[in-house]
């Protein structure tokens, strides 16, 4: 590993201003992500912040009827809080089918959006990798891609984003907060907050160099039954192959969000208009452009037979 400084910030304007001071620092939270990758040193940051004592570890109710999560809240006390298992259940059921019990302990909400894919040349830094160092090109195209991105990729990279509990706040319509040094604070839909690929895989979302994401805020519940069904290749400690979060009302409607099949959690207005309708015109809306490669073309009906098993569940709620 290569050496670093390192400092406790106390607020989340003085971790913002020592991020300006030092370009290139990186905030630490749970370090469950940036930890392996500093040892492997695909991140190298001469300098860490560690934002675990800038008191953001709440959860509030919004005036509007939402729920405020502070960036340090631990995906375990998430899961576990009870305005969120009862308004928000697809989150709850996304974080708990996520890592393990003792990362979850770990892992935070601004960490866990923030954690880098998991494509197996990202982390062997033996192989070309654009993500992990911009213009080397791509082993995954060509090799093996049986974990990649079935849609919204490009030719310079087919990685997924990972995270569970992205999946289920995309669902849920979520909202990023963040500020910068100079006090500026901003407000970021998670659906603009993942960049797609395109020839910059290394920039993977919306945030500016040295920005702090300081809460995530949910809007008021909108009821209905909700699932979150993950497909992974063992049942604990695995990432997922495909992941459907639905929310399904008493008439029919909805809306979906797929995890495992692109660099952000996956969801469109005409996937959601067409959940009446069942889960085949669901992923044809959503995956009806993918293109995936010989590895991973069974995503695509995995995802279906994913959305089916939740649809056939009647009211019985599933992760
Ligand atoms: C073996 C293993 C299995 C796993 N399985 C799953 C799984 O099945 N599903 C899943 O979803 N996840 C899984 N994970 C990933 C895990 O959920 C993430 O590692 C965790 O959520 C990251 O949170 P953290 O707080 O530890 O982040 P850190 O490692 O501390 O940070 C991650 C990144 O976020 C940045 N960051 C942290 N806080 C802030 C902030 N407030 N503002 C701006 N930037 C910030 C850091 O600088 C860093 O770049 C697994 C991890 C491991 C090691
Ligand atoms: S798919 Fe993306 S992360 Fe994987 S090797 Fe290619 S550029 Fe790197």
């Amino acid at each position: 590993m290569k050496t670093f400084t390192y400092q406790r910030a106390r607020t989340p304007a003085e971790a913002a201003e020592a991020a300006a001071r030092h370009p290139g620092a990186r905030f630490i939270a749970g370090g469950t992500n940036l930890l392996d990758l500093m040892k492997l040193e695909i991140e190298a940051p001469a300098h860490l912040i560690d934002v675990n004592g800038i008191g953001l570890d709440k959860i509030e109710p919004t005036p509007e009827g939402g729920l405020r999560v502070g960036a340090l809240v631990r995906n375990t006390d998430l899961a576990a809080d009870a305005t969120v298992r009862s308004g928000y259940a697809v989150l709850s059921r996304a974080l708990l089918a996520g890592a393990s019990a003792q990362l979850r302990n770990k892992a935070t909400t601004a960490g866990n959006l923030l954690q880098r894919t998991r494509c197996p040349y990202f982390y062997d830094t033996n192989q070309a990798c654009n993500k992990r160092q911009p213009g080397s090109g791509c082993s995954a195209i060509g090799g093996y891609s049986r974990q990649l991105a079935v849609v919204g990729a490009s030719d310079a990279c087919i990685a997924t984003h990972p995270s569970d509990m992205a999946v289920g706040m995309r669902a849920l319509d979520a909202v990023v907060e963040t500020v910068r040094a100079d006090g500026a604070g901003r407000r970021i839909p998670i659906a603009e907050f993942y960049r797609p690929p395109g020839a910059t895989p290394h920039l993977e979302n919306a945030l500016l160099p040295g920005e702090l994401i300081t809460a995530v805020v949910l809007p008021a519940p909108v009821g209905g039954r909700h699932h979150y069904q993950k497909v992974r290749d063992r049942a604990s400690y695995a990432f997922a192959l495909v992941s459907v979060a639905a929310i399904v009302q008493p008439d029919g409607g909805g809306r979906v969000a797929l995890g495992g099949v692109a660099h952000q959690p996956w969801r469109s207005a005409a996937g959601d208009a067409a959940l009446p309708r069942g889960a085949r015109a669901v992923i044809a809306a959503l995956l009806g452009k993918a293109a995936p490669t010989k590895d991973n073309a069974f995503k695509v009906a995995l995802a279906e037979r994913a959305l089916q098993s939740i649809l056939a569940d009647g009211g019985k709620a599933k992760s």
